[in-house]
C-alpha cells in the first residue's frame, strides 16, 4: 500500500503541512484539503473515491476546486464519503450557491460533479482493493478515524481528535496493522487549548499510543505550522522507537 502526504506549501518544499490530504495508492484521497491544488492535473483525475473526516476548512479547502479541476461531462465522476453531519454542512455552508455553486444539486440535474456516499462509523466500504472503515473520534464536530485495508497490509489515519478509545479498540488486533498516521497539534504546554479545540499534544499522544499497544510506524501529522518545533521537540522527548515526523510530499510504502 503506498500514501503520500500531499504537500500544501507553494513556492518551495516545506515540513509544514498547512492543509489535510493523503493520497492512498494514487486513487484515494483522505480528505480534501489541498488535493485541489496537487499538479499535474492528471493526478487528481486518478482520484476516483475521496473519503472526508470532517467539515473543517483545513481537511475541505479545496473539495470545491478539486470537483471542478476534474469534471468531466459524462456520467463518470468522483464519489465523495462523509458523515450525514459532514454532508450536512457542506451543503449547508459550502455548496450553497454563494460559498460555491450547489454541486450536489448539479449532480442530479445534469452530469455529475460528484456522487455523494454517506459514511456510517464502524461500516466498512469496499473500492478497488481497498477496505476503508471510518470509526468515529473526540473532536469539535463529529469526525472520523479511517482504517485503510488491503489483503496484506492495514493503515490507520487518526486525526483531529482529543483521547478516544473506539478507533483503537477496533484497530489493536488487526493482524496486519503496519502504521498510523496520529496527530500531534499543540505543545504541551498548549494543553488547555488543544483540550477545547479537540486536539492532542506529544504528551496526550504518547498516551494514546499506549493504548494501542503495538510496535507499528507512529507517524506525526497536523501538527500545528505556529508551533512547529516545540512540537516536533517534544514528539522526539518521548523516544518512542517507531516515532516519525510526517513529511509533506513522502510517499510512504507498507
Ligand atoms: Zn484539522
Ligand atoms: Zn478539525
Amino acid at each position: 500500500m503506498k500514501i503520500q502526504l500531499i504537500p500544501s506549501a507553494v513556492g518551495g518544499a516545506s515540513d509544514l503541512q498547512f492543509l489535510m490530504t493523503c493520497v492512498v495508492n494514487d486513487c484515494v484521497a483522505i480528505d480534501a484539503g489541498c488535493l485541489g491544488y496537487l499538479a499535474p492535473l492528471e493526478r487528481q483525475r486518478r482520484i476516483e473515491h475521496v473519503f472526508l473526516s470532517h467539515s473543517h476548512a483545513d481537511h475541505i479547502a479545496s473539495l470545491p476546486l478539486f470537483l471542478d479541476n476534474v469534471y468531466k461531462p459524462t456520467s463518470e465522476c468522483p464519489t465523495v464519503y462523509a458523515s450525514p453531519a459532514v454532508w450536512d454542512c457542506l451543503r449547508q455552508d459550502v455548496f450553497n450557491d454563494r460559498i460555491w455553486p450547489d454541486l450536489v444539486r448539479l449532480s442530479r440535474e445534469e452530469t455529475p460533479f460528484l456522487r455523494p456516499v454517506f459514511l456510517e462509523s464502524g461500516k466498512t466500504v469496499t473500492v478497488g482493493s481497498l477496505r476503508i472503515t471510518p470509526y468515529a473520534l473526540q473532536h469539535v464536530v463529529a469526525t472520523m478515524g479511517f482504517l485503510i485495508e488491503d489483503d496484506r497490509t492495514a493503515v490507520a489515519t487518526v486525526w483531529d481528535t482529543l483521547p478516544t478509545d473506539g478507533i483503537w479498540e477496533h484497530i489493536r488486533d488487526n493482524p496486519r496493522l503496519r502504521a498510523v498516521f496520529l496527530e500531534a497539534s499543540f505543545p504541551n504546554s498548549f494543553d488547555w487549548l488543544a483540550r477545547k479545540a479537540g486536539h492532542l499534544t506529544p504528551e496526550l499522544l504518547s498516551r494514546e499510543w499506549r493504548k494501542l499497544r503495538r510496535d507499528v510506524a507512529l507517524i506525526v501529522v497536523h501538527i500545528k505550522p505556529a508551533f512547529y518545533d516545540a512540537v516536533t521537540d517534544e514528539l522526539e522527548a518521548l523516544n518512542l522507537p517507531t516515532l516519525q515526523i510526517g513529511q509533506p510530499g513522502k510517499t510512504y510504502e507498507f
